[in-house]
């Protein structure tokens, strides 16, 4: 068996790429997640698209995780006439009207107006702020408000299109953070089985909460994914940390909300608060973008996945590459490539990583204590894996955490904790059937060992005894030999 790699591939699945055949290709080709985004699919889409990504991982032998991604506060544009572009020139004026079903068109006496999704925007702004459109394409400043309408002059003009995302970065944006669209989407999403929820434009931890209780009362069993993008949330990481499974790093609104210079800092801040927090952390966006076109990245494309993985991603994610380009496959493929070659050119500097880590940690724990300890042991005893029991992937989650220079192999009885460790820095998982005792378990797990050729007769392995039936209880560690 050959060990994958240790930084885990999100890709975006969407009209290049959800059919049956492409995703079992983007898996084959190194896919560990796949991410639909809710803002762009309805409803019969999302529940097909899941309903194969199922059906291909269980063919193909692989543990994939589904992550919804929720539209959250996003700001649109809405529809404009005919669905056709509409040009704006540098210096015209141009009314956003908040009205509900307003329908954006130019007129012919050079008069512009567009709508938006979003009902209180004009409650939100006021006079010399900036709107951005499409990304941060295009660039308007507020001259005045009046009722619903927004009056605005272009400063950096180009083309709209209908539906592009509205960005006020020095406003406060007061809508919920759940719309009744989201609502929808979350209830669908759930049904369908997804292991994890994004949540896009958290501002406050309470963002989160709130994102939990309704997914609580669903009686939902997912874990939920903050996409870190706007100010205010890169104000209160930690907090937001606390309460989330895991972090994004939405690297594409983020630029447009705080500046393309903001994101490298606080692209590496958020990698070290979740690998001290022992929680998975995607790095997002524009990745390999030119790949989109092109069949090959450019070398700072190459650089910057690379750079993510060497400051400890657990994730790293493809959007509009797999999601509408032209090189779907060829994208995961290349970046396969590129973590392969990352991981094997740190390795050695791995085991020196962890041996300077310093000891004695906050959050330590009997179960923080013993998942260290095998991870030194395995290191100076020159194991050739380690494998963890783990029922709802805690210890494996906690293992991953000291980033272990040795390969980790998790046994679990269930489905679910193998789709959620897909999102997991290094782990590879296997299902064993449930057992009563450690005993029984070792066995179940040797055989597998034995059988799939993970090792051979005499190999050594450090074991680590995980939480069965009860969360906390890892407290055992091993080193033998099969
Ligand atoms: C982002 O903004 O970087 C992101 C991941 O969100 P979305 O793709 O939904 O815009």
């Amino acid at each position: 068996m050959a060990w994958q790699n240790r930084t885990k591939i999100v890709a975006t699945l969407g009209p290049a790429s959800n059919t049956s055949s492409m995703i079992a290709q983007l898996v084959r080709a190194g896919v560990d997640v796949f991410r639909l985004n809710c803002a762009h699919a309805d409803h019969e889409t999302l529940v097909r698209t899941i309903s194969m990504i199922r059906q291909v991982a269980q063919k193909e032998g692989h543990a994939v995780g589904v992550l919804a991604d929720l539209q959250g506060p996003k700001i649109r544009v809405g529809k404009l006439k005919n669905a056709e572009p509409i040009y704006l020139k540098r210096g015209a004026q141009v009314v956003i009207d908040a009205t509900p079903g307003v329908v954006g068109e130019a007129n012919g006496a050079g008069e512009i107006r567009i709508g938006t999704i979003y009902r209180h925007l004009a409650r939100d702004v006021k006079p010399k702020e900036r709107i951005l459109l499409d990304d941060g394409n295009l660039e308007l400043r507020v001259l005045r408000v009046d009722g619903d309408e927004i009056h605005t002059r272009v400063v950096y003009g180009g083309m709209l299109h209908q539906f592009k995302g509205i960005n006020l970065p020095g406003s406060k944006v007061s809508t919920s953070c759940l719309s009744p669209k989201d609502l929808a989407d979350l209830k669908v999403v759930l049904a369908a089985g997804v292991d994890f929820v994004a949540l896009s434009f958290v501002r406050a931890p309470e963002d989160v909460v709130e994102l939990r209780r309704h997914i609580t009362r669903a009686k939902g069993d997912v874990q939920i994914i903050a996409k870190i993008e706007r100010p205010e949330a890169v104000g209160c990481l930690p907090e937001i940390l606390a309460v989330a499974d895991g972090l994004m790093v939405a690297r594409g609104d983020m630029g447009v909300e705080m500046g393309p210079a903001a994101v490298p800092p606080v692209q590496k801040r958020i990698i070290a608060m979740c690998n001290e927090a022992r929680k998975p952390v995607i790095t997002a966006t524009q990745m390999l973008e030119s790949m989109v076109l092109n069949p090959r990245p450019t070398r700072a494309e190459a650089s910057d996945v690379a750079n993510a993985i060497y400051d400890g991603t657990s994730a790293v994610m493809l959007s509009a590459e797999t999601a509408s380009g032209k090189h779907p496959v060829r994208s995961v493929q290349t970046m396969e490539k590129i973590i392969r070659t990352a991981e094997k050119s740190c390795y050695t500097g791995m085991g020196e990583r962890m041996r300077r880590r310093p000891m004695g940690s906050k959050s330590s724990s009997v179960a923080q204590a013993t998942v260290r300890a095998a991870a030194y042991a395995a290191y100076e005893s020159h194991a050739r894996l380690i494998a963890v029991y783990t029922e709802t992937g805690t210890t494996a989650n906690l293992l991953a955490g000291e980033r272990p220079p040795t390969h980790i192999l998790a046994f679990t009885p269930s489905q679910r904790t193998m789709q959620r460790l897909s999102l997991t820095w290094g782990i590879t998982t296997r299902k064993i059937p449930p057992k009563r005792t450690a005993h029984a378990l070792t066995v179940a797990g040797d055989r597998i060992l034995r059988v799939e050729g993970w090792m051979r007769k005499g190999d050594r392995l450090v074991q680590i005894a995980g939480t069965i039936r009860e969360t906390g209880l890892t407290n055992t560690m091993s080193i033998r030999e099969l």
